[in-house]
């Protein structure tokens, strides 16, 4: 008998910075297609998959503040990476076969839709990735937000963040290999002990939704579609 997935929809975060591969700058190839494969067997398992993927790898806000560019404008640069990034996964998901949507929360009515919740939903219930792109829309916010409310906004059963390690340590594990592991948290004590997984708006989001985040390594091929159906190591935050 075939293995039945624990959620039927969810959305999963990509960070840009999942996207570098071994790169300072940019996207690689390689990585963005090994994402797009497990999102395309995770589609197979029918589980409604939209995905919010951050732009970290080309720009962020802060880098520019820092550097002498107001705040805002410099996040609107950001929102723009994120994009970039939508438009590479799509061309990779839709190279696999997998039909796509990219939805900006800044219009941009030549590349791709803009954000129409509805819409985005029915999308899903056709099976389509929908890509949610350019954040919130609004600076001083992040892609992590942007994620727990769009997943709140899609009736999406679970938030999943793919990162560099296999869940929630007590402190960096690649730092300190002594750090604890947990398999689960509650909102509270990652906010209580500042665990550095997704900010803080994004958390109060999804605590006041009662949205459960998973998190897992994005690294490890098939990753995404283990945890759907339960396997690996994860941890999660509910
Ligand atoms: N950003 C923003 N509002 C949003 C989402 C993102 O202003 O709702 C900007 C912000 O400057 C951020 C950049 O876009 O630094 C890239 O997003 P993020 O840092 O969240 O990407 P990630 O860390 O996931 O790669």
């Amino acid at each position: 008998q075939a293995e039945s997935p624990t959620y039927k929809r969810v959305l999963l975060k990509v960070s840009g910075e999942a996207l570098l591969g071994g790169r300072e700058y940019g996207l690689d190839n390689a990585t963005v297609k090994a994402i797009a494969e497990d999102v395309r067997d995770t589609v197979a398992l029918g589980v409604q998959v939209c995905l919010v993927i951050g732009g970290g790898n080309i720009f962020r806000g802060v880098a520019g503040a820092s550097a002498g560019m107001e705040r805002a404008q410099a996040d609107y640069m950001g929102m723009l990476a994120t994009v970039m990034n939508a438009l590479a996964m799509q061309n990779a998901l839709e190279r696999m076969g997998v039909q796509t949507r990219v939805q900006s929360a800044i219009e941009m009515s030549s590349i791709c839709e803009p954000y129409i919740r509805r819409r985005a939903i029915r999308h899903m219930e056709k099976g389509r990735v929908v890509i949610f792109a350019a954040g919130t829309g609004n600076p001083f916010f992040t892609t992590d937000t942007a994620a727990a409310l769009r997943a709140v906004e899609m009736g999406c059963e679970a938030l999943l963040k793919g990162t560099q390690v296999d869940g929630i340590y007590s402190a960096d594990p690649r730092k300190n290999p002594s750090a604890e592991f947990y398999t689960r948290l509650t909102y509270l004590e990652v906010l209580a002990r500042d665990l550095q997984v997704m900010d803080a708006a994004a958390i109060s989001v999804a605590r006041e939704n009662g949205l459960p985040i998973i998190v897992f390594n994005i690294h490890e091929p098939g990753a995404f579609r283990e945890v759907m159906l339960g396997h690996g190591r994860f941890t999660t935050v509910k």
